[in-house]
């Protein structure tokens, strides 16, 4: 199996004084001690050019958090994938909730993102998951199962990943019992293999939502979970060096 992928999304963090520290100190502890797990950071735009620099040559790559579905034109306030992939970036977070709340995103947009994403030779790691209401109401797995079948683009398998982050588990500081994210992450590797077959069984399954030292571990030990995406814990150093040296080796 691949290594897992600890990821952190910054989301709207971040100035260049302060995060240019932050991602040296990532550097400076990886350098000295590399986790066992492979690892992302996802800056704002503004700073993936910046960061992509500062950790060039570490083995921690640099992602973006949304990219338009477009490689270029009259899109006024948007970055393209091609954009990203000449800033240096590697991946990029698709689909995440606070976009399709926020800003609206549907089903067939994050597939266009997507696919932009991959023709430019970035990593899409789209993000599904339900809300405290579609989980109370017993209706999560039919909802992430429509999420993942109109937002996957045919393809996504060559390079993408899943992140399952259950809404109301974002920021909140609760997750979902282990048992819980076992049988959603064991739901969603099924539909990868009905859909993309064997490349399918390969895609990395993350889970986000509260993820932070102390319950890193046992959520990184369950089966068909390939790692973490981290938002909170990801801005402190010492958190997200913690969630990366739970990976399973
Ligand atoms: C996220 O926003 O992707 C996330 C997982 O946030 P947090 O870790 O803060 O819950």
């Amino acid at each position: 199996m691949p290594r897992q992928l600890i990821a952190g999304n910054w989301k709207m963090n971040g100035l260049s004084m302060a995060a240019t520290r932050l991602a040296g100190a990532i550097r400076a502890a990886v350098t000295a001690a590399p986790p066992p797990c492979d690892l992302l950071i996802c800056p704002p735009f503004t700073l993936v050019g910046r960061l992509a620099h500062v950790m060039l040559g570490s083995g921690v790559a640099v992602g973006a958090q949304d990219c338009h579905a477009k490689p270029a034109g009259a899109h006024t306030g948007d970055v393209s994938a091609a954009m990203l992939k000449d800033a240096g970036a590697t991946a990029v977070i698709l689909g995440h909730s606070e976009r399709r709340a926020g800003h609206g995103e549907t089903d067939g947009q994050v597939r266009a993102k997507a696919e932009a994403a991959l023709a430019a030779g970035l990593a899409p790691i789209v993000c599904v998951g339900e809300t405290l209401a579609e989980r109370e109401a017993g209706r999560q797995e039919e909802v992430v199962a429509a999420q993942l079948a109109g937002s996957l683009p045919d393809g996504f398998a060559a390079a993408g990943v899943v992140a399952y982050e259950p809404v109301w588990a974002i920021g909140t500081g609760i997750t979902p019992t282990e048992a819980d994210i076992a049988a959603m992450h064991a739901m969603i590797r099924r539909l990868l293999g009905e859909r993309f077959g064997a490349p399918g069984g390969r895609v990395a399954i993350l889970y986000g939502g509260s993820v932070k030292p102390s319950n890193a571990a046992g959520i990184l030990a369950l089966p068909e979970v390939g790692g973490a995406l981290v938002g909170g814990a990801s801005l402190v150093a010492e958190d997200f060096l913690a969630i990366a040296a739970a990976a399973q080796p």
